[in-house]
């Protein structure tokens, strides 16, 4: 095969020409092969949901939920979205993905209000594409009135990079969904730059603080600081503070202590299939 690999792609509605030079052919003739794959897996239906409770830390309710996108391949089995997702972003796949998991995710949250198990909110993940398109909150608005599902219902998170790519057009974004009813999450919070100014600035109701930072809380002295300065901050612009992956009981207990509001992660729960999340939303109904 020739030295450059060329390759097309759509993305935000153009065609564009890629070409990659030879130390890139590896990765790029990957992501080729993935791009190829996943086009079909949206198709074929080889993409379903898993979904991770959000907990509330002082009581132990189950506050929310966040679907997250699984993928199993034909051949290749199970793969994972950090691995595709970046694909997607690139390829310009990630509207149709992410448009799927909105769709499915609303789908599945109202048939859950019908039965009166769904918790307070379902929130989705979003790329920095989707949420710098002019015509997201138009798409969101639509999906919703198809699912007849109540827009206080649906959080959108997006990570701290992808907000401040682009701050003017995902403001008038924010701000649009905000006005919608829509609400809105800072996720991977602390791996990113913000600027304290914009984060003010912001229509956002959740910061989620990455698990990175989270990991470290009982070994490292820094990382704890770091931590209770993010739900500090949290509450002094009056936002909504989730800790993403805890995995312990002594890492939740160093969240009670320092008054975080809500956690994710193994020590409750890994992401379920929706038949074993709705066991734990139907066991928190005869709870409360
Ligand atoms: P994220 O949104 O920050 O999601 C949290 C990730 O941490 C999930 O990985 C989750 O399974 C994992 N996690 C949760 N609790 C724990 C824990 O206690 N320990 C550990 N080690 N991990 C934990 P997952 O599902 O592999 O997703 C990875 C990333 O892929 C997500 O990070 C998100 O950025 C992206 N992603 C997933 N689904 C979607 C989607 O539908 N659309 C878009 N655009 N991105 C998605
Ligand atoms: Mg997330
Ligand atoms: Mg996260
Ligand atoms: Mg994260």
């Amino acid at each position: 095969s020739a030295d450059v690999a060329m390759h097309f792609c759509k993305q935000n509605g153009r065609h564009n020409l890629l070409f990659y030079l030879p130390n890139m052919n590896k990765h790029y003739e990957k992501v080729i092969t993935l791009e190829g794959d996943l086009r079909q897996a949206l198709t074929q239906n080889e993409l379903y949901l898993h979904y991770q409770p959000k907990v509330d830390v002082r009581t132990g309710y189950i506050s929310g939920m966040e679907a997250l996108v699984r993928w199993k391949h034909p051949e290749q089995g199970l793969i994972s979205p950090a691995e595709f997702i970046p694909v997607a972003e690139e390829t310009g796949l990630i509207n149709q993905l992410d448009e799927w998991v909105l769709k499915e995710a609303c789908r599945q949250n109202q048939e859950w209000i019908e039965q009166g198990y769904a918790p307070e909110r379902m929130a989705v993940n979003v790329s920095a594409n989707e949420i710098q398109r002019h015509d997201f909150t138009e798409n969101v608005k639509q999906i919703l009135v198809e699912s007849r599902m109540d827009p206080q219902y649906l959080e959108i998170e997006v990570t701290e990079n992808s907000v401040m790519r682009n701050t003017e057009q995902c403001l008038q974004t924010m701000q649009d969904l905000k006005s919608i009813g829509v609400s809105l999450s800072i996720d991977d919070f602390g791996t990113g730059y913000s600027s304290l100014s914009y984060l003010r600035q912001f229509p956002i109701h959740y910061l989620k603080i990455d698990r990175a930072f989270i990991k470290g809380v009982l070994t490292d002295p820094s990382d704890a600081e770091m931590v209770k300065a993010m739900i500090q901050l949290a509450e002094a612009f009056k936002l909504e503070v989730v800790a993403e992956g805890i995995e312990d009981q002594e890492v939740l207990d160093f969240l009670k202590e320092n008054e975080c509001a809500y956690y994710q992660g193994y020590h409750f729960s890994k992401p379920l299939p929706p038949h074993e999340m709705e066991k734990l939303l139907v066991k928190k109904q005869t709870y409360s």
